[in-house]
């Protein structure tokens, strides 16, 4: 089942899409290739918060694939976007969102910010300030996203700030994260302690959520029933291409099986073995 011929960009995950592990699935030098002939633009979103968009251009040329950081968005990347207004959420605050983020309009100076690298440059690339403990007095909201430096202070910190009614945003609901060990708790682990302590769901930035996924596509300028959101996890990728407005690609090389993706509803646009198979 190839690319539907009015497809004009790809929006590619890429855990289980282009590497599982250290190592890369398929050729991929020759798959963009064949991108690449085909005249398709490409970007790439990943629910993973920690790395920025330079760690990852760095991981794709030493697989022999060149890319732009514009091409690359993360979850840390489009949380900063929510914060400062760039990306609108719904009209009707989600579950839980404090009414003030739909007032203001999002534009916040200075946030209480528990995460890792990714998440707090791309908050200072927005002019938004990730405030310590010591400084989260001065919080306009707070923005939650892994964080292997975690410790009782800062969740104390969030659960303190977000009972006080300040705007709660987060990466992704992802429950674990892959390493070489195995699964360890992901930032949506995290996130439901506050939660839990709180009562107030955050509004998430990642896949299910549209916003990753919208603001790659916002990148690439294309309509959205010109761009083929590429994923392996029904949950996530899929539910979040859906959610977006945007026809979506199962690939089966990373976690989902072919019945699983079969019996998904609403109903999958393409379902490939890989990469590889919808450039074929
Ligand atoms: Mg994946």
């Amino acid at each position: 089942m190839p690319i539907p011929q009015y497809i004009k960009s790809l929006i590619l995950d890429m855990d289980g899409v282009l590497w599982k592990g250290d190592a890369p699935i398929g050729d991929l030098p020759r798959i963009f290739g064949r991108i690449r002939e085909r005249g398709l633009k490409t970007a790439f979103a990943t629910n993973n918060g920690t790395r920025t968009p330079g760690q990852y251009v760095e991981r794709l040329a030493g697989l022999g694939v060149t890319v732009e950081p514009w091409q690359v968005v993360t979850s840390a990347l489009a949380v900063a976007e929510l914060v400062d207004g760039a990306l609108t959420p719904p009209p009707s605050p989600l579950r839980g969102a404090p009414p003030i983020f739909v007032e203001n309009g999002g534009r916040w100076r200075g946030v209480f910010a528990i995460g890792e690298a990714g998440v707090k440059e791309s908050l200072h690339a927005k002019g938004i300030e990730p405030l310590p403990v010591e400084r989260a007095a001065e919080a306009q909201a707070v923005v939650m996203g892994i964080d292997r430096q975690i410790n009782f202070e800062k969740m104390a910190t969030a659960t303190l700030l977000v009972r006080r009614g300040l705007p709660f945003f987060a990466t992704n609901p992802d429950k674990t994260f892959p390493t070489s060990r195995g699964e360890i708790p992901g930032a949506g682990a995290w996130v439901s302690v506050v939660v839990t302590a709180t009562g107030m769901e955050p509004i998430y930035a990642g896949k299910p959520a549209p916003y990753l996924l919208e603001l790659a596509r916002q990148r690439l300028g294309t309509a959205k029933e010109e761009t083929l959101v590429v994923g392996d996890r029904l949950e996530t990728d899929i539910a979040g291409g859906q959610a977006a407005g945007m026809p979506v690609a199962l690939v089966l090389s990373g976690v989902a099986k072919r019945e699983e993706g079969e019996a998904w509803e609403p109903k999958i646009d393409v379902v490939v073995k890989d990469l590889a198979s919808l450039l074929a």
